[in-house]
């Protein structure tokens, strides 16, 4: 059953222009690899799965992606972040999860608080399903177009959106994840994520699924970028249907070629983790 279309938030995407870095220092890369809050079990033998857990630390490592900042997170060779952006979205969301479900895939949905609120079982299924939820605003708008007390108000109610979602309370987000809509940032938003603690997540390569292609070429053009890159953070949208269509083939192409799915975690729910599956 097919809901209304998804219709992108109206917005010139300017992807191909990726904004000025501003001053980011090299900060220190101290994200660090978790071994004890490895992928959960996985029924299928010959499923992708997710090989491990990262731990991203906002006081360290304030921002990431390649296509944005100056560093991005310490991945190797052929390790890959399957990021989904605009979500939650009832006629295609599903799919995706079905779609990592069976590989065993854990991801990072980034989403719009608007449709957080409009969907909030869904939202709670994309974080029963252990994926990570991360923040992307309440309606999508362009922070660099906005006078910054209505910026902060939007990038605010956000959070206050998926919490409410997930925990029936508007507190602080408990995943301190949080991506710029069409990567538009400003240095005052930037600062006040950094002060409260809030990674800012660009990409590393991304699948310009905004563009309308069919599912063949949309699995095409990402096969062909994820080639030169070799690995990072991947963007991709779960209320694409193009994106959903394709997303089993792309799985099924990942591990066919050795490549190996990162899930990311806040720090300090890394280390919960890891004390009560690894009390040693
Ligand atoms: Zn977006």
């Amino acid at each position: 059953m097919r809901n209304a279309k998804y219709v992108e938030p109206r917005m010139i995407l300017k992807f191909v222009k990726p904004p000025c870095a501003a001053v980011i220092a090299a900060m220190a890369l101290s994200v660090m690899a978790g071994t004890a809050a490895q992928a959960a079990e996985c029924p299928r033998k010959d499923a992708l799965g997710t090989s491990r857990v990262l731990s991203v630390d906002a006081a360290t490592t304030p921002r990431v992606g390649l296509k944005s900042f100056p560093q991005t997170l310490p991945l190797q060779d052929r390790e890959v972040v399957l990021t989904f952006d605009d979500g939650p979205w009832p006629g295609t969301t599903p799919k995706v999860l079905a779609a990592l479900a069976r590989e065993c895939v854990r991801a990072t949905f980034f989403l719009i608080g608007r449709s957080a609120s409009a969907h909030p079982e869904l939202v709670r299924r994309i974080a029963a399903q252990g994926h990570t939820i991360g923040h992307h605003t309440w309606s999508h708008p362009n922070i660099k177009y906005m006078k910054p007390d209505a910026a902060v108000a939007d990038i605010d109610k956000g959070f206050a959106a998926v919490e409410k979602a997930l925990h029936g309370t508007t507190t602080t987000p408990t995943t301190p994840f949080f991506r710029y809509p069409y990567f538009e940032m400003t240095p005052a938003t930037l600062d006040l994520l950094q002060k409260r603690g809030i990674a800012v997540f660009g990409a590393d390569l991304w699948a310009s699924d905004w563009e309308p292609m069919k599912p063949a070429q949309q699995l095409k053009l990402l096969i062909e970028r994820l080639q030169i890159a070799r690995k990072g953070i991947i963007l991709l949208h779960d209320p694409k249907a193009q994106t959903a269509a394709m997303m089993p083939a792309f799985l099924r192409y990942l591990r066919a070629n050795h490549y190996r799915v990162v899930h990311l975690v806040p720090a300090a729910a890394a280390s919960s983790a890891a004390s009560a599956q690894n009390p040693k």
